[in-house]
């Protein structure tokens, strides 16, 4: 999965003219136990190999390995053996989960310009593994309902909630159409979601040439973007709810584990859904009557984008196979010689839509170089600290399966132990970004200072941080020159670190390159493939080998470290940020209704209404109440004075080996969920961060509070402040439980 691509950009950071790379100790080692872990380090990088990942890739991709396929079998047993032949301790995980497949797929336009979408990625002569028919998943978006509706058409921009109020305000309704949106801003699964509750009875989605096509750059294969003909696949399961296999949700789905029957399960589409080419949409997007859309809902078709409805009708019928397909997580092991039952997670989906080189392939690659980087060590006598562990996730395009089932089925091991998981999925040339908790920002920075830019040669931190200093807000801008570590953005959703962070509360973090040579338009088509890779991505292999150097190093880094070093300080200043967010939000929700009110009152939008075309003025809103920000408010200012203390403690104790420590630092992050979980979806637990119900990937901070604000539930508002602001304090608790055992008696 994983797309928007540069959401998590690293903003900023310190202001040295030149790298300070470590003047005394790594956080958290002795400084004897420094030295030496540097010079391990250094071993493990030059290990990386950019020709063995060319290979790996060509090898993983070469033929289509979806959920329940040959190939995606066949690719978990390689990658097994490839593990075993490093001398790893490595097994095949499996589980099992819904995943439908097509059994049939229509749509047309009926009356006079009848029409039948082609429905069909042609292969192409010069890219050889596109023309692999026979193992190709259709173009289709997964867990669509089964569906055979006949209905108008309405355009409904990128069906998004300010979407739906945009139409409102024209007066045009979805009630009883098929709506067509086209793909990008929300993710996909919000789309047919808002249609259904707008009253839509089905959904198709299109990939506009504006967003990832011929407007982006030359199309495929002249070029890296969309071609007319390419679909973007995908999964529209409700998974803000809960992702992973849709009946078994928070219980890991091994063979014999109770179903909940498919009709009662949630997280399935509630209208019928497509995906489709912007070949195949043209004759639907003519059909449409009505009025002009406003300017920022046009693509760049040759045609006027009007909202319609259209008098011809359109008939859209899908059907699916509803079978539960095997899922093959591969788990390599490497015990800890000192503290193994702490341990140290890295992972990256093998299972695609289709050949998946980019997604997921450019990102499990590298991370198998890795695991061959540590098993070389291994033979030379290294040992790491805690207990690592390698995972190659299966059924991530889906619905997140494979490490949703594994984190469910090892839950209370996790909660107990787990330290940090790493995350990539896919990767591509140019500059170093990684989002996560910010309890490892810190961390991340440290080892982003160590890696070299393959092509600049200055340190991919130090590389990123000084571009961050052409982009952005002023304010990112100006915190770029000043700020000591480049603050990282929080995660949302879209790849296997949902159920790491969002449901369990591990510290997670997901990386990777990009920014350079950025495609898109292949993402989840037939030609998101070897060819397509090799000639318009990382073409030298060179950022993917350092991915690998920069996840094997954190791996490293993490596992040898004599005290976890997790820094507080960049965290409590985040949160602290984030509460005068949404502080900022009630304020001017509140100035804006007030505002709209008096507008109303006035006649305003009468006024400025042409009487010859249907507007609708918005409808009188009740006021928002003052809420009770205090408990946030002292919160996050009870976290500020525990992480200075902490890290007081740190510089004075921090390196002294005292290992007890960590037994303090491991359930911290846990601290910030809560077993209720969000309101309407109490598998997502973590206070702080959470995938937005409304925005899918995108991530929502403080979420139940910002959420209760965003739609209006006014009565909740003050609820969800003090259920956010009791997780903060039981971190504050424990923070304050390690400063002691820092200090000791
Ligand atoms: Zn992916």
């Amino acid at each position: 999965m994983r797309k928007l691509a540069a959401c998590l950009l690293i903003v900023s950071m310190n202001s040295y003219a030149t790298e300070p790379s470590h003047p005394d100790a790594l956080r958290g080692y002795t400084a004897e136990h420094s030295a030496a872990e540097v010079q391990w380090e250094q071993k493990f990088r030059a290990t990386a190999d950019s020709e063995r990942i060319r290979e790996t890739m060509r090898r993983l991709s070469a033929r289509p390995h979806h959920v329940g396929s040959a190939y995606d079998k066949d690719n978990a047993e390689w990658l097994l053996a490839q593990l075993k032949s490093y001398g790893l301790d490595a097994k095949i995980e499996q589980f099992e989960a819904l995943f439908p497949t097509p059994r049939s797929r229509k749509l047309e336009l009926l009356g006079p310009n009848k029409f039948t979408a082609k429905l069909d990625e042609p292969a192409l002569p010069m890219d050889p593994t596109s023309g692999q028919k026979d193992e190709q998943l259709p173009t289709y978006n997964a867990y669509s309902k089964d569906g055979d509706v006949n209905a108008p058409l309405v355009y409904v921009n990128y069906g998004a909630p300010a979407d739906y109020e945009q139409l409102d305000a024209m007066g045009v309704s979805v009630k009883g159409a098929i709506v067509i949106a086209r793909y990008g801003e929300t993710w996909r699964g919000i789309k047919p979601k808002l249609a259904a509750e707008h009253g839509a009875v089905g959904c198709i989605i299109y990939s506009d040439p504006k967003d990832d096509g011929y407007a982006r750059g030359l199309p495929y294969p002249e070029g890296p973007m969309r071609p007319a003909d390419g679909v973007q696949r995908g999964s529209v399961m409700d998974m803000p709810i809960y992702p992973g296999d849709p009946q078994t949700p928070g219980v890991g789905a091994v063979q014999g584990v109770k179903l909940i029957p498919l009709d009662q399960v949630q997280t399935i589409t509630k209208v019928p859904v497509l995906p489709i080419s912007y070949a195949d949409v043209k004759p639907f997007l003519q059909a449409l009557e009505g009025q002009t859309v406003p300017e920022s809902w046009r693509g760049d078709l040759p045609l006027t984008y009007r909202t319609g409805p259209s008098k011809s009708i359109a008939h859209l019928a899908v059907s699916f196979n509803w079978d539960r397909k095997p899922l093959y997580d591969v788990v390599a092991t490497i015990p800890g010689a000192v503290f193994p039952n702490q341990w140290v997670i890295r992972g990256n989906h093998h299972d695609a839509w289709v050949n998946g080189a980019e997604d997921p392939i450019s990102g499990a690659s590298p991370e198998l170089e890795e695991a061959r980087g540590l098993g070389e060590l291994l033979k030379q006598g290294w040992k790491p600290q805690r207990t690592i562990i390698y995972c190659f996730w299966d059924g991530e395009e889906p619905a997140l399966l494979g490490s949703t089932e594994w984190a469910e089925f090892h839950a209370e091991d996790l909660k107990q132990h787990a330290v940090a998981y790493f995350n990539s999925d896919g990767n591509s040339r140019g500059f170093f970004h990684a989002g996560g908790s910010h309890s490892l920002e810190n961390f991340i920075n440290s080892v982003a200072r160590d890696i070299e830019d393959p092509e600049t040669k200055m340190s991919v931190g130090k590389r990123a941080r000084l571009a961050a200093r052409l982009r952005g807000t002023p304010e990112a801008r100006a915190e770029a020159k000043t700020r000591s570590d480049a603050r990282i953005g929080a995660l949302g959703s879209g790849s296997d670190y949902t159920v790491f962070i969002d449901h369990l509360g591990i510290p997670s973090a997901n990386l990777g390159y990009g920014g350079e040579d950025e495609g898109g338009g292949q993402y989840h088509s037939i030609y998101d493939d070897f060819y397509w890779y090799t000639h318009f991505q990382d073409t030298d292999f060179l950022y993917e080998r350092a991915l690998a150097q920069t996840a094997g190093t954190m791996m490293m880094r993490m596992a040898d470290a004599d005290v976890i070093p997790y820094q507080f300080t960049g965290q409590a200043d985040t949160i602290h940020t984030y509460v005068t967010e949404v502080k900022k939000l009630a304020d001017s929700m509140r100035t804006q209704i007030k505002d709209r009110n008096a507008d109303l009152a006035d006649g305003v939008y009468k006024a400025a209404a042409d009487p010859k075309k249907s507007s609708v003025p918005p409808p009188v809103e009740p006021v928002p109440p003052y809420f009770n920000f205090a408990p946030l408010d002292q919160a996050s200012d009870d976290l500020t004075i525990a992480a200075a203390d902490y890290e007081k403690a740190f510089s004075a104790h921090g390196t002294s080996g005292n290992g007890a420590v960590n037994d303090t630092l491991l359930p911290i992050e846990h601290a910030l969920t809560d077993p209720q979980g969000l309101p309407n979806r109490p598998w997502f637990e973590h206070m702080v961060y959470a995938p937005g119900f409304y925005t899918g990937y995108g991530v929502k901070t403080l979420p139940a509070v910002r959420e209760a604000l965003e739609q209006k539930q006014w009565s909740a508002v003050d609820t969800q402040i003090a259920r956010t602001a009791a997780a903060i304090e039981r971190e504050v608790e424990k923070l304050r439980a390690a400063t002691r055992a820092l200090n000791g008696p």
